[in-house]
């Protein structure tokens, strides 16, 4: 086996229930990974709390090393909120401080707070709004987009765990480092201006906000208690070249080596006013 050693996966795993997303994950691994990472993506989607799935999708495709790049991961920082209405607020601050309108901010938290999928269900992927206007430029409202194809390196997840726990939040290492990847890769490309996430667990009721100004801001309260449904806007700059920017997105390889400050709670007038 060592001989393959050298050859780079992508592997990324969908579970799904009555063709309704339940759970995704995504990884880079070398060849003598394959095995132990599939597995426990697979255990992941048998054991979400939603329930079990009638389907899960493991995909598996080389990928060529010299395309990865290496990226630092945002800085992350927690904002104190302690109801809905205040963590929305919040979200709507940081991204019109970012440059987007309130009335553009606030109809993107309208469509998650109702289901971006339509009837009140979530998308497998994520929403793309024009962050002029507001309008969905994603080509399928149902699906959404994927990020997809990243990553981070052992020794940068051994460091974000660390600095996690120095803030109390070692416990929630998992979901954390799985969002400041995609974020740390979304926020990288020229055409995103923000990307606004909560997430569609009905027993996590975190989301973030994360822009290239204030990097990856966590947002405690962003749904209420037990709500299954989340979701991801990514808000881009236009005009833009979207087939391009979803390829980018989707299979453009990046894994995370670097890790940024990590700090605890700060009052959102900090974030702001730190970053102006
Ligand atoms: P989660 O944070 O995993 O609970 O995901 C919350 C929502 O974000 C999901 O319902 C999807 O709509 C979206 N989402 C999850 N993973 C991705 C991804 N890799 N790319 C784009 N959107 C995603």
């Amino acid at each position: 086996m060592t001989e393959h050693n050298d050859r780079i996966y992508s592997i990324r795993m969908r579970a799904s229930k009555e063709d309704r997303h339940i759970s995704g994950a995504e990884r880079i691994v070398r060849h003598d990974g394959i095995q132990d990472v599939s597995g426990e993506l697979i255990m992941r989607a048998l054991t979400h709390e939603i329930g079990s799935p009638d389907s899960i999708v493991v995909t598996i495709e080389q990928v060529n090393p010299e395309t990865i790049h290496h990226i630092t991961a945002l800085p992350f920082v927690t904002i104190p909120t302690s109801s809905v209405k205040e963590a929305h607020e919040a979200a709507s601050d940081i991204l019109e401080d970012a440059g987007i309108s309130r009335k553009v901010a606030e109809h993107a938290l309208s469509i998650l707070k109702n289901g971006p999928g339509g009837d009140g269900n979530n998308m497998r992927g994520a929403i793309i709004m024009d962050s002029r206007t507001g309008a969905r430029l994603e080509p399928d409202c149902y699906r959404g987009v994927r990020a997809s194809r990243m990553d981070m390196t052992k020794e940068a997840r051994d460091v974000l765990m660390e600095r996690l726990g120095q803030v109390g939040l070692g416990a929630r290492f998992k979901c954390i480092s799985d969002s400041l990847i995609l974020a740390s890769k979304l926020i990288g490309t020229t055409e995103t201006v923000a990307e606004l996430c909560w997430s569609d667990d009905p027993s996590n009721i975190n989301g973030y906000v994360a822009t290239r100004k204030h990097g990856y801001v966590r947002i405690p309260w962003m749904k209420e208690q037990n709500v299954p449904i989340g979701g991801r806007v990514f808000f881009v700059d236009t005009p833009i070249d979207l087939e391009a920017y979803i390829l980018k997105i989707e299979q453009k390889a990046v894994i995370v080596s670097e890790i940024s400050d990590v700090r605890g709670e700060q009052p959102l007038e900090s974030v702001l006013t730190h970053c102006k």
